[in-house]
């Protein structure tokens, strides 16, 4: 086991480099926004102004699937204007908006269709008020615990070496005993984080799946290797670790392809890590719509999505989801809960959703 994970099929995933940045003028009146900016210069990069990010529609590019690619790499510096934040359970209470968008190409995302037409990156450089905006949400509910997920609208920790709005907020959370952040990543470049100051009130997770998911369904991500080994540096860092085993896939020999994971899992975290470590298991699910925009930017994609073999199940907005039917869902829960508790005796599981 030890000798097949030390394979190294490929250099590393790179950070990102956009191919197009455009600005809000407002926020070059933001230190953030001026970093963000001469970085931008240095590195050489197309910059164009706009006067809102809603009013970006000359997007270059061919066709529909080309203006899609080249969307996923384009990066709006903004403000964020909205300060409610939504809600984010099971995981959290609030999510915490610090950037929208991601580069990556996960076949399932489900910002396919959160964010429609408007692919591109968003960053936002008014941390201060967004941070403002989380202090009320705390007092408001002290003596509670109030946990932030910060990874529902993108994955930032691919974004970090641009904004360090990570940094900042996990600042932030560590001078605050009620308050919790947490956010996901496939991403590994995490050196940036490894020496904020925390104080345990940072939760980072990883998300991890069978080979069999990552090789077809998650393009530009950082490999399941350079995440494990991040996960290591996280771990060793003193913050409480995590795992999101996302999207559960029913595919053909998924026992061993789970069972694989959990057992490189074992071979690769700090031992120490595994007493808080926590794990959250999420089941693929998708909708009518989210099966059309996929099969339309992934039209060669894998991913089974035929509605007669799923279970419909009502959604609080009207419309619903498709999930595993009862005996496959509870197969694929009790199998990987297993696994998990065989192997990780000490860590805990969230939830199965
Ligand atoms: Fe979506 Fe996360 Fe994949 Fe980015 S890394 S495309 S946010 S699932």
């Amino acid at each position: 086991m030890a000798t097949e994970l030390l394979t190294r099929p490929a250099p590393g995933l790179q950070t990102f480099i956009p191919e197009l940045v455009y600005f809000e003028p407002d926020a070059l009146n933001y230190p953030k926004g001026q970093k963000i900016m001469e970085w931008a210069e240095q590195n050489g990069l197309p910059i164009r102004m706009t006067s809102s990010h809603n009013r970006i529609t000359n997007l270059p590019g061919e066709s529909e699937l080309e203006k899609y690619r080249i969307a996923k790499r384009t990066l709006v510096v903004g403000i964020r204007k909205t300060l409610k934040f939504d809600q984010s359970m099971p995981s959290a209470e609030y999510a915490i908006p610090i950037a929208t968008g991601c580069m990556a190409h996960c076949h399932y995302c489900y910002l396919q269709t959160t964010l429609g037409a408007k692919p591109y990156i968003r960053v936002y450089v008014n941390m201060d008020d967004i941070l403002n905006a989380a202090q009320g949400y705390l007092d408001e509910r002290a003596p509670e615990i109030t946990r932030f997920e910060a990874a529902c609208t993108s994955d930032p920790v691919g974004l970090e070496h641009i904004t360090g709005s990570l940094q900042e907020a996990i600042a932030f959370m560590a001078k605050q005993p009620l308050g919790r952040l947490r956010f996901v990543t496939k991403f590994h470049h995490v050196e940036p984080l490894l020496n904020v100051e925390h104080n345990g009130n940072t939760r980072i997770r990883f998300s991890v799946n069978a080979d069999y998911v990552i090789k077809n369904f998650e393009p530009a991500t950082s490999s399941f290797l350079d995440r494990i080994e991040a996960a290591g540096k996280i771990a060793r860092a003193g913050y409480p670790l995590g795992f999101i085993i996302a999207p559960i896939i029913w595919f053909e020999g998924w026992e061993e392809g789970y069972a694989e994971l959990l057992n490189k899992l074992k071979a690769t975290v700090p031992p120490e890590a595994e007493k808080t470590m926590t794990f959250e298991l999420i089941q693929h699910r998708f909708t009518k719509t989210s099966k059309r925009v996929i099969l339309e930017r992934y039209p060669k994609t894998k991913l089974e999505m035929d509605e007669a073999k799923r279970k419909y199940k009502w959604g609080r907005w009207g419309q619903g989801k498709y999930v595993y039917p009862d005996e496959q869902a509870t197969a694929l829960r009790e199998f990987i809960t297993e696994q998990i508790f065989e192997k990780f005796p000490q860590s805990s599981i969230d939830y199965f959703t």
